[in-house]
């Protein structure tokens, strides 16, 4: 039997580098994908200090990872044998395809989804993976690291589109962490007017590097934009949300925070004209996505600069180190 190495999380605080057998004999509309590049992502973190996420728990050791480039290394039967050697981006989510939200296009609420990393499914930090082909996008001449972004701007392309952003918005961006500054580009990429609030000074820094106009809190305007990005889920920001946000203007949640942060205030919203937008997951956003990563690929830098390789994960999880960078990019 072929074996593989693969990052499997046990329990919580427990990350092992294990060994497991390599996926064999994919589907005829089934790519092998040699895994490059694995972006660490807040639910990762979460898993592994939590061991769950909400109603999704830990219960059996789990692969983790989501946020995946690679390079298709065999193809099935039934799909162009040209695209052997593509650098690619792994939409992490699988949906039915039967139900009502998968037939109206929203697959992202499907009930029956198979999303990597999401107990019990498994992530995709190992070597190989077996993906179907419609949900392996060509990513171009980018690096499988630079794809595998590709993820966490999905929810920025999504919330921008939800949103409808245009020329002549003013967008606020509220946390400067990987989401939110990918979530800055996906609005400039409509040409809006765009500001990131950060208090931290690493994503500050991040957010500086990557020609972002970064400021504090402290110096936002009240009534001021069109649309606010909330992707820092914490009960400031809320609240610098339905401050900053103008009159007839538009919030989206983004960011995840606990029950208590993410409280909204009905009358503000009411008399302001506020329309507030969940964000969840996306739907339809990854050749989308892949053209702004290629359209801004200069300014990635920051998200790209702290790369470990996979064996390397398991001390970094205990150290967390990983605090310190706005992305951690495993490398295989
Ligand atoms: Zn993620
Ligand atoms: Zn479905």
């Amino acid at each position: 039997m072929n074996i593989l190495k693969a990052a499997v999380l046990h329990h919580p605080h427990d990350l092992r580098i294990d060994d497991r057998p390599v996926p064999t004999n994919p589907g005829p509309r089934d790519v092998v994908v040699a895994i490059r590049a694995v972006g660490l992502c807040g639910s990762e973190v979460h898993y592994y200090e939590e061991g769950r996420i909400g109603e999704h728990v830990l219960n059996a050791p789990m692969v983790i990872g989501h946020e995946l480039g690679g390079v298709i290394a065999e193809v099935g039967s039934e799909v162009d044998p040209g695209r052997v050697g593509e650098v690619v981006a792994l939409e992490p989510g699988i949906p039915c395809g039967q139900c009502l939200y998968c037939k109206r296009g929203d697959y992202n609420f499907c009930p029956d989804i198979r999303f990597f990393a999401t107990p019990p499914i498994d992530g995709a930090l190992q070597e190989r993976v077996i993906h179907p082909d419609r949900w392996t996008f060509p990513a171009y001449d980018l690096t499988p690291a630079q794809a595998a972004l590709a993820e966490p701007l999905s929810v920025g392309v999504y919330a921008a589109r939800t949103v409808n952003i245009a020329a002549d918005d003013t967008v606020l961006v509220i946390g400067a962490g990987a989401v939110g500054l990918l979530t800055a580009l996906a609005c400039i990429s409509r040409n809006a007017t765009v500001t990131v609030a950060e208090i931290n000074e690493s994503r500050i820094s991040a957010g500086q590097k990557m020609e972002l106009n970064v400021t504090t809190p402290a110096l936002v305007k009240n009534d001021t934009f069109s649309v606010v990005m909330e992707c820092s889920g914490s009960a400031e920001g809320i609240q610098l949300a339905h401050k900053c946000v103008s009159p007839h203007g538009h919030i989206a949640l983004i960011g995840l925070g606990s029950e208590t942060a993410m409280q909204l205030d009905g009358l503000r919203l009411s008399q302001a004209g506020i329309t507030v937008h969940g964000i969840f997951r996306y739907a339809h956003t990854f050749p989308e996505a892949i053209d702004i990563l290629r359209k801004y690929r200069a300014r990635l830098k920051p998200l790209l600069e702290f790369t470990i390789p996979m064996q390397a994960l398991p001390e970094l999880m205990q150290s967390h180190e990983y605090l310190a960078h706005v992305k951690t990019m495993v490398v295989l």
